[in-house]
């Protein structure tokens, strides 16, 4: 016999931290941080304690109670700090891999609290991209997985830093008497798998995060042809984009979004600001493909052309550096002159070295001749319209997902405000989502064919009982199934 249990996001978008058991081996599938159960107790400037360690996050259930599973340093300290809930840290190992299906944190960051031996497996472009945004951005210790200090050690000595185990998991992993076979699949990030377990249990298909309306849909079509081959008695499937009638959205397609963006391209005569999520490359080459064909500059963050360049490797269709249309902002840094020195970190400076000179631009260079350009900026470089400062006749297109949280409907406000004040309002809005619609997933199903349906990251699991009947097993967080 086999089981699953769900241990998070089983009736939410995101968190998801997925268990299966054979006879012989133990895994999780993702292992994902949940932003609704977090934001229920933290926001902005109240976050988890680091100095003490999981302690925090434990306490408040959003990490789930398994010995044998998280750091030794992190368990000693809970230890210490008088919780013996997960042991004292010299416990074996109680799972034998993570599977990881793609590189968004609400399935990925808490992978950074998992015992460093327990080998996590997945693609090479999730691993280059983890990697690649860990080394630029400003990681915390909640999603911090390539290199991380070990907490409860006297800071004077903590030199040494701790890592994960990443594998690249092309197609099949066996584990044991186990297979685990990993499929691209499409979704608003490169390097998204589904997975496919057989063992003499019987077989399992997880979906992980995919859609069918993206530039790749033939690589989730081959998923579902592989899935249902292997006849599974199991099939856990997302459903992000289940909801009751009355608030179905207009649905776009990735080519409706260029067709969409398009018009605006035309019709701007002065600066465009294009700001779609980071990791999204399938938007940020619908944007390179549209600032070709209307003759404009494409400008993208220095944080954008740092993860392009990794993921070269392992992406083919990724453009390189020395792409003719792509140009490269310059944002000044601490002096605020532009000084060589003020680039110091070292990705940074490995970056600029090889960027050609005339291809880095200030907001100066950007403002002499702003019809020229199509410049992305986000949230966060909002700041930069002070610099950039677009006359009247300039467009910005947010092309991400709408606001859902509250917390995200006040930013969105405040984004509107920049927008009035430098002649950017109102915004364009252009998204194609990164999740299947309803009657996507319910092809799915029907052409998967399995014996249980299983839905998780959904908040409407009720929409495939009414489609699927029986066959449907509606779950909540630590409900077990057996297969
Ligand atoms: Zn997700
Ligand atoms: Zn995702």
């Amino acid at each position: 016999m086999g089981r699953i249990i769900f241990f998070d996001g089983a009736q939410a978008i995101g968190g998801t931290k997925i268990f299966l058991e054979t006879s012989y081996k133990k895994f999780f599938f993702d292992f994902g941080l949940n932003y609704k159960q977090r934001g229920m107790y933290y926001e902005e400037f109240l976050n988890p304690r680091v100095a003490n360690g999981i302690g925090d996050l434990y306490s408040l259930g959003l990490v789930p109670l398994i010995k044998g599973l998280y750091r030794k340093d992190l368990v000693e300290m809970l230890n210490k700090n008088g919780s013996a809930d997960l042991g004292d840290g010299s416990e074996e190992l109680s799972v034998d891999a993570v599977f990881l299906s793609h590189a968004h944190f609400d399935h990925s960051a808490y992978i950074s609290f998992l015992r460093e031996e327990l080998p996590i497996y997945t693609s090479s472009t999730t691993i280059a991209i983890l990697k690649a945004m860990e080394e630029s951005g400003n990681p915390t210790f909640e999603n911090k997985m390539f290199e991380f200090k070990r907490r409860g050690v006297p800071s004077s000595k903590n030199e040494e830093k701790g890592t994960h185990i990443f594998n690249a998991i092309e197609n099949t992993e066996v584990i044991g008497n186990t297979y685990v076979l990993g499929f691209p699949v499409d979704h608003s990030v490169r390097g998204a798998l589904g997975f496919v377990v057989e063992s003499s249990e019987g077989s399992v298909v997880y979906t992980g995060d995919l859609r069918l309306h993206g530039k790749r849909s033939e690589e989730t079509i081959n998923f579902v042809e592989e899935a249902r081959k292997r006849k599974p008695d199991v099939l856990v499937i997302e459903g992000t984009n289940l909801r009751q009638d009355s608030e179905v959205k207009e649905f776009w397609t990735e080519q409706q979004v260029f067709d969409e963006a398009y018009k605006i391209f035309k019709k701007t005569q002065k600066l465009i600001i294009t700001d779609f999520s980071i990791r999204d490359t399938d938007r940020l080459l619908t944007f390179l493909a549209l600032s070709k064909v209307t003759g404009r500059k494409f400008v993208i963050s220095l944080k954008d052309a740092y993860l392009l360049d990794k993921m070269k490797e392992s992406v083919m269709d990724t453009p390189g550096l020395d792409d003719p249309n792509i140009f490269f902002y310059l944002e000044k840094h601490e002096s605020g002159t532009y000084d060589e020195a003020d680039y110091k970190r070292k990705w940074m400076k490995e970056l600029l070295a090889r960027i050609p000179k005339n291809k880095l631009l200030k907001a100066e260079d950007i403002r002499a001749n702003e019809g020229e350009f199509a410049i992305t900026l986000r949230f966060f470089d909002l700041q930069e319209l002070i610099d950039l400062r677009p006359s009247k006749g300039s467009s910005y297109i947010h092309s991400s997902s709408e606001a859902h949280s509250e917390e995200q409907k006040i930013d969105e406000r405040r984004m509107d405000n920049w927008l009035q004040k430098f002649n950017l309002y109102p915004r364009f809005h252009v998204h194609a989502s990164g999740h299947a619609k309803k009657e996507d997933l319910f092809k799915i199903v029907d052409e998967i064919n399995p014996k249980v349906i299983v839905p998780v990251h959904t908040e409407h699991p009720e929409i495939y009982l009414e489609q699927f009947g029986k066959r449907v097993k509606i779950v909540k967080n630590l409900d077990k199934i057996e297969f």
